[in-house]
């Protein structure tokens, strides 16, 4: 497919300007939690059934980082400061790194043991 021309893209643009935006109550607020300990809240409409992004940009480290877990936060449960994040998703957050030293661990072991044999 050839690339759009100039007029194309503002054609583009100016229909999707004419779509109607959902009113604000349809909007969720989903918290991301990043690979560099930082959590990060994005809005969605509520249609949307999971917060589909592999990786954003974390306004605290100034660099694009990986979304390690993603949960949608109760109506009234959104917080001012996005850096307080919920239990569940903190809780999920070192469940991985649980995950992830243990696996480590195994393979220390494993070596340990080609050692002493
Ligand atoms: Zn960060």
């Amino acid at each position: 497919m050839p690339p759009l021309s100039p007029a194309k893209v503002t054609e583009i643009a100016k229909l999707l300007r004419s779509f109607p935006e959902h009113p604000e109550h349809e909007y969720v607020t989903w918290r991301l939690s990043l690979t560099c300990g930082h959590y990060a809240d994005c809005r969605a409409h509520q249609s949307n059934q999971s917060y589909n992004a592999s990786t954003i940009d974390c306004a605290e480290c100034g660099a694009i980082r990986g979304v390690i877990a993603a949960k949608q936060l109760p109506r009234n449960d959104v917080a001012e400061d996005s850096q307080s994040p919920s239990n569940e998703v903190e809780i999920a957050a070192v469940d991985k790194e649980i995950q992830a030293l243990r696996k480590k661990l195994r393979a220390a072991e494993r070596r340990r043991k080609t050692l002493v044999d």
